[in-house]
């Protein structure tokens, strides 16, 4: 079977310093997991890079998943090689000639980056002995040699181990890879923002896991099920995450009973907040992350945002917060996360929504309607009613 060699780019963690091993070799394993059903592949670290070895009929299929994984700068699908300038004159020959057959004309440049400094030529030096070798096969068939408006670029990679010539590169989601820098409780709803917010944390290099609050008596089980199916979509990402369902419909009839009109939906995210706080501290995870951004709607004005986040003691991560809609959208539909959030279904927040939700709420009326309510109580019956749902389970 022949193989292939691929050719992993990563992205910041050349910036890391001291903290570099820890980030490649996260990426390294993360890589792993991704292809962990195919047969006969290696993945190893050369200086700078990261390598793969596959065979010729998963190549397409590995880069098409590396794709999804965070830390990848970008991709190639290569060949190893002697560093001779027949052998990769020969290769360049033959994949441009199946070029020329379909365009007729081409222009074309070789491109050496040399890491092994060891190495008797000079990447100019070894562009021109490759490149001349192939015009002087070619140049009667319409190609010519164009450096900075090439159809068609042959890379060469000359490194202290091994020599990988290419021709193609994919772009990766780049950012730092999954579980580089701790893990996080996202609060996700099934609407467009959240499963963003989420995904924009595991490009930082985060473990995200999703806590759903549920309001199944009031809204049937549809959101349930789609949030189920937005958190698989996004741990595909990263593997390894967990679905927290809480239920929240007694929560929010006690609110609806016993508070004030127009701050229901600040009351509301205090307890989501307090909910996924106790949990994260009891999983050791290091911030909440929401899908809020300043002004998007009543409950987001920076009073409301301060209103809510006060009361818990930890990081609340906001990626979304100074992006528009628009932006957002663009993104969720980049992630696949669009289609299944604009399935018609309602969130617990728009039940028992008051005619007018406050823009101001003032923290010490939210405390005064926090004490005509067993809060306490009903978070903690809410904690231990909680479903806890394995995402790589549903793979
Ligand atoms: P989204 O599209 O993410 O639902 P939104 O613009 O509808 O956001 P809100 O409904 O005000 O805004 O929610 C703000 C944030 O609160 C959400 O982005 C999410 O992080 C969290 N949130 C809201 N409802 C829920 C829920 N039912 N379960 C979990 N988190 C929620
Ligand atoms: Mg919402």
């Amino acid at each position: 079977m022949k193989t292939k060699t691929l050719l992993i780019r990563y992205d910041e963690i050349g910036l890391k310093g001291r903290n570099r091993r820890h980030f490649e070799n996260q990426l390294v394993s993360n890589i792993r997991y991704a292809l962990r059903d195919l047969k006969n592949i290696k993945i190893f670290k050369i200086h700078g890079r990261i390598l793969g070895r596959v065979d010729l009929t998963d190549a397409e299929k590995c880069t098409s998943r590396l794709t999804q994984i965070p830390g990848i700068a970008s991709i190639s699908i290569g060949n190893s090689m002697e560093p001779d300038f027949d052998k990769i004159a020969q290769l360049g020959i033959s994949l441009i000639q199946s070029k020329l057959q379909v365009f007729g004309k081409l222009k074309f440049c070789v491109r050496t980056r040399r890491s092994n400094k060891s190495f008797p030529f000079t990447s100019k030096e070894f562009d021109f002995e490759v490149g001349s070798r192939i015009m002087e096969a070619l140049s009667s068939n319409g190609l010519s040699v164009d450096i900075n408006g090439a159809d068609f670029v042959l890379e060469v990679e000359i490194g202290p181990q091994e020599t990988i010539v290419f021709d193609n590169r994919v772009s990766g989601l780049k950012g730092l890879p999954v579980g580089s820098s701790g893990q996080v409780l996202s609060l996700l709803s099934g609407g467009i923002d959240s499963p963003v917010s989420t995904f924009k944390l595991m490009t930082r290099g985060c473990r995200v896991h999703s806590m759903f609050f549920d309001n199944r008596t009031f809204l049937g089980r549809g959101g349930y099920d789609k949030v189920v199916r937005l958190a698989h979509t996004l741990n595909r990402f990263q593997g390894g995450g967990k679905l927290y369902v809480i239920s929240f419909q007694d929560i929010q009839v006690a609110i609806r009973d016993h508070c004030t009109d127009s701050n229901r939906v600040v009351l509301y995210r205090r307890m989501m907040y307090r909910i996924a706080h106790a949990l994260a501290e009891l999983k050791n995870y290091q911030g909440l992350v929401t899908g809020e951004s300043v002004g998007q709607v009543a409950s987001q004005t920076l009073k409301n945002l301060m209103a809510v986040s006060c009361v818990v003691p930890m990081s609340i991560l906001r990626p979304l917060i100074g992006m528009n809609k628009q932006e957002i959208i663009m993104h969720a539909k980049q992630i696949g996360t669009y289609d299944i959030s604009i399935e018609p279904q309602l969130d617990c927040c728009s039940v028992f929504m008051p005619d007018h939700p406050g823009t101001s709420c003032k923290i010490k009326y939210l405390e005064a309607d926090e004490r005509l309510y067993p809060w306490e109580e009903l978070m903690s019956s809410a904690l231990d009613s909680m479903e806890t749902i394995n995402l790589d389970d549903l793979d």
